[in-house]
């Protein structure tokens, strides 16, 4: 229905006055379509979705499995060798291969469902107008002739024709490439060629409201859509690869290059030997798909889609995959004060007026002044009742609301005498709002806000009937105290304005005679002070950033921790004044930022990683959208936020509570932590594969594994062991060590010499397996050797599912489906060794009692080992902190270069819970 690349539209809506296009699409602009209507609609339009261009269905993810050289040129040499040798061989081998491949795509498809389960949970809504009453619906559910309601701060849910625009900005950087906010209209512009950039009577989806409101009617839903005609484009969660996949996908590229030429070498040494050329073939090749590692990145993208299915579950909801690797390497979460460490739950606590400090039930309601007071309370107040009575808005507003209401001043009794003419909305940079009134001779104006913003304005004080004039530093002490007790201040004010009235809003806004204080208690939420002390523990420092007067913050932040009684708020004020470097500076000891715009945000963002730290920042605002796509993590508030933020977030909380994000950054160290183990695991066997195969011949040994052999070793260890390592709990200190430095390699931190010593140490008990075997002349050693080498790989996965405390430690139990997953391996090698109608595919035979205790006992040396490396990191960390007390409260991350400094060094020096970090 509309132009995408250069498709002429031909329904030009844009083209149509607003009168007429509601009249075609048979809707009324004040009812909205009805539910039958929309039924109706939707069974022909279907959702309003964009389909992600890369979504691959299930049969092109199975096929995909098989569409790899190695795979491909493996099944033809299994082909021939069947036509020219032994067709029982092929077929095994054939069905191990689409057993590998069944595995691979059911792996995939649960990473696609997982990201679509996300996806789901992602998925917008859009306020509408249905059956004559305003509603919150999904986004999807939006058909050709709803009425879209559009505030600041909300995603355009479809493309809209709008028939109704009061100062209506929107950004459409996301469609049109324009960076500056465009203002839109509704009157009709007949040129049929009219650019999209053009159209300034529409609004398309995908683009946001920046500012003002409007209305709009559906002209076009999901694939029909302006944006759905370049869906290519489309950055949905799964279409970036994650900094982690890219760097495996690169580090696969150098293993499949090595595994390659080793197996070249291989197969051209065993044919100089004199082995059957075409059972050598098949061996090197067996051993190339054995060993290279197609499935790393497919497998990294499992753990981290189910690590964010649990994340969601938690109430933090991942945007891009990218985040939950990010969020183990977060240095710094800097975070709103209401709402997020409070419960936003505010009640009015407080009064000060002309009198002086009072209770809020002590209030004169029979004194003119405390009547006005009431009246601005009531009136400069956004809440509406629902249908129950109950009031709805900001939890600011409803308290005042509920402070009127309890001195029986009913706001809409009060609106009836007084109608509102007028309103400048609330906005976070000027801090306060205003409404007209229709007064009794002319207008009254309703000011409230922050002391700060509105005192200025204000001439007197009211005082019973009369005024008295300003006390400005007693005002001050009364604002500071109240302040340093926790509580929000409010200013009111009020004016009564002349007629015709002034036509600046400086000019209206002048002249104010102040009401009063009203002092807004909000509890800290129970769980911050535990969450802040998590943090500190993790080396992460919070910080909060707060639009809130800097005494009410700093009284917050050292009730939950952030901030200790020495430390001092930086106001915004102040902090327009530094230069970046004097910024830089400051942020050292700076633990509350007060009375900061939202614009400021962006600058203690950059200024923060400009010291090297890696910041998560959340943000609720339009204005916050920028310094959240700036920070690593840009936090956004599910319940509180405007689309705008969410979209610029790469989390989202979906209970808007800084403990979450706490939680949020131990489960992304989890998943770290497990996709680490994966690699050390799956990299580990692969290696310790090749080496026997590629050692056997210099140690004067025949070739060690049959090519079946090899297949069942890849297919069995790392199919179900190494995905169930994304079921491994947290380690007991994942909250105890610093943040991993994100440059830091994953082979980091003693992982890659682990890969090598094990591997190295894995293929040499085989080896010696094998050459006693073959020196006794038992007939029974490649059985022996294909066990050995499979339970070892048991014995491994289980003692790395702790990078330092000991199995016996954790108990087998506490990973279920790894236990399982090595009960059935460990079954599955008894069966194929003991099962005779097994024996011959898979070139086995019995293994007599003595044989098997070999077996166990020789699978048992990686097991020790590994958990001997484990305890004697175990003890140099132990000595390590005994020899440097200072360890826990070594400052953080002066510089990048240091903290790469500090990831070498591991664990050992990780803040205990009382070490508080600075930077
Ligand atoms: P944060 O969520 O970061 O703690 P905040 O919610 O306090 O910040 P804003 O909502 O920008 O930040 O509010 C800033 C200040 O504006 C408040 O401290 C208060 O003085 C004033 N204010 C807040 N809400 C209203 C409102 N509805 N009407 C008038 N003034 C308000």
């Amino acid at each position: 229905m509309t132009e995408a690349h250069g498709r002429i539209d031909p329904s030009p809506w844009h083209g149509l006055d607003p009168a007429t296009v509601l009249e075609q699409l048979g809707v009324e602009a004040c009812g909205g379509l009805s539910t039958p209507e929309v039924a109706e609609r939707r069974a022909q339009c279907g959702a309003n979705a964009i389909r992600p261009a890369r979504r691959r269905g299930a049969v092109r993810i199975v096929l995909g499995q098989f569409a790899d050289l190695m795979i491909l040129v493996l099944i033809g040499a299994a082909v021939v060798s069947g036509v020219i040798g032994d067709a029982g061989d092929t077929l095994v081998i054939l069905a191990i291969i689409l057993l590998n491949g069944a595995i691979g795509a059911v792996q995939e498809l649960r990473a696609e469902r997982a990201l679509a389960a996300l996806r789901r949970l992602d998925a917008g809504t859009a306020a509408v107008l249905r059956d004559g009453a305003a509603a919150t619906i999904p986004a999807e559910d939006l058909v050709p002739g709803d009425i879209v309601l559009l505030e600041a701060g909300r995603a355009v849910p479809a493309d809209l024709r709008l028939i109704e625009a009061h100062g209506l900005q929107l950004g459409e950087a996301a469609l049109t490439g324009e960076s500056l906010p465009v203002e839109k209209g509704t009157a009709a512009i007949p040129d049929p060629a009219l650019p999209l950039a053009d159209r300034r009577n529409m609004a398309f989806k995908g683009t946001a409201v920046l500012d003002g409101r409007g209305r709009g009617v559906v002209v076009a839903t999901g694939m029909a859509t302006a944006l759905g005609g370049i869906a290519g484009m489309l950055d949905t969660v799964e279409a970036t690869r994650t900094p982690l996949q890219r760097r495996l996908t690169r580090f696969g590229r150098q293993i499949t290059a090595a595994a390659l030429l080793l197996c070249a070498i291989i197969l051209g040494l065993g044919i100089a030997r004199g082995e059957p050329p075409l059972l050598m073939l098949l061996t090197a090749l067996s051993l190339a798909v054995a060993a290279i590692p197609e499935a790393l990145p497919a497998v990294v993208t499992v753990l981290l889609a189910l690590g964010a299915r649990r994340m969601a579950a938690e109430n933090a909801l991942i945007r891009r995959l990218s985040a939950v690797e990010t969020l183990g390497s977060v240095t710094v979460i800097g975070t709103d004060k209401t709402g997020t460490l409070t419960r936003n739950e505010m009640q009015a606590t407080a009064l000060w007026t002309a009198e002086g400090k009072l209770p809020v039930a002590a209030l004169d309601v029979t004194d003119p002044a405390g009547r006005r007071l009431l009246s601005a309370l009531a009136l400069c107040n956004e809440v509406v009742p629902d249908a129950a009575g109950q009031p709805r808005g900001e939890p600011t507003e409803i308290a005042l609301w509920r402070l009127a209401a309890a001195h029986g001043v009913d706001k809409a009794a009060l609106e009836r005498t007084a109608p509102r003419l007028g309103e400048i909305p609330f906005d976070s940079g000027r801090r306060r709002m205003a409404t007209l009134h229709r007064g009794g001779e002319g207008c009254d104006l309703y000011v409230k806000g922050a002391p700060e913003s509105v005192l200025p304005l204000c001439r007197a004080i009211a005082a019973g009937r009369g005024e008295a004039s300003l006390n400005r530093p007693v005002l001050a002490q009364a604002l500071e105290r109240m302040a340093s007790e926790g509580l929000r201040v409010l200013a009111l004010a009020w004016r009564r304005c002349p007629v015709p009235l002034p036509q600046s809003e400086a000019a209206l806004e002048r002249d104010l005679t102040l009401l009063g204080f009203v002092g807004l208690f909000d509890p800290a939420r129970p769980e911050a002070r535990a969450a802040v002390a998590t943090c500190r523990a993790a080396g992460i420092t919070p910080i909060m950033i707060t639009g809130d007067h800097p005494a009410t913050a700093l009284t917050l932040a050292r009730q939950v921790g952030i901030a200790t009684a020495e430390e001092d708020a930086l106001t915004g004020r102040e902090l327009a004044m530094l230069s970046d470097a004097e910024l830089q500076a400051q942020l050292a000891g700076t633990r509350v930022f007060a009375r900061v715009d939202p614009a400021q945000k962006l600058r203690i963002v950059a200024a923060l990683q400009a010291r090297g730290e890696v910041v998560a920042m959340t943000g609720d605002g339009v204005n916050d959208a920028p310094a959240l796509a700036r920070a690593e993590i840009g936090v956004a508030m599910g319940r509180g936020g405007t689309d705008v933020a969410r979209e610029a977030a790469g989390l989202v909380l979906l209970d808007d509570n800084f403990a979450t994000i706490v939680g949020a950054v131990r489960e992304g160290r989890r998943i770290f932590d497990n996709i680490r183990k994966f690699v050390r695991y799956a990299v580990t066997c692969n290696s310790a594969e090749i080496w026997t195969i590629f050692l056997a011949p210099f140690l004067g040994l025949p070739v060690p594994l049959l090519p079946i052999q090899i297949l069942w070793i890849n297919l069995v260890t790392d199919g179900l062991p190494g995905l169930a390592l994304a079921a491994e709990p947290a380690e007991a200190g994942v909250m105890q060590r610093r943040p991993r430095p994100p440059e830091e390699s994953v082979f980091a931190q003693g992982l890659g010499r682990h890969v090598i010593w094990v591997g190295l140490l894995m293929a040499a008990v085989v080896l010696a397996i094998q050459a006693w075997g073959v020196q006794e002349g038992n007939p029974h050693w490649q059985t022996m050797v294909f066990t050995v080498l499979t339970l070892s790989q048991m014995g491994h996965v289980l003692a790395i599912r702790s990078e330092r405390e000991s199995l016996f430690r954790l108990g087998l139990r506490s990973n279920r489906p790894l236990l399982g997953a090595v009960t059935l391996t460990c079954l599955l090698q008894v069966a194929v060794v003991m099962l005779p109608p097994l024996n011959p595919l898979f070139g086995t035979a019995p293994l007599t009692a003595e044989e098997w205790a070999v077996c166990g006992l020789a699978s048992c040396v990686v097991f020790v080992a590994v958990e001997i490396e484990k305890w004697m990191g175990r003890r140099k960390e132990g000595k390590g902190s005994a020899l440097d007390p200072a360890g826990a409260t070594r400052p953080l991350h002066p510089d990048s270069a240091a903290r790469q400094e500090k990831g070498s060094k591991g664990n050992a020096l990780g803040g205990g819970p009382g070490g508080e970090a600075s930077w």
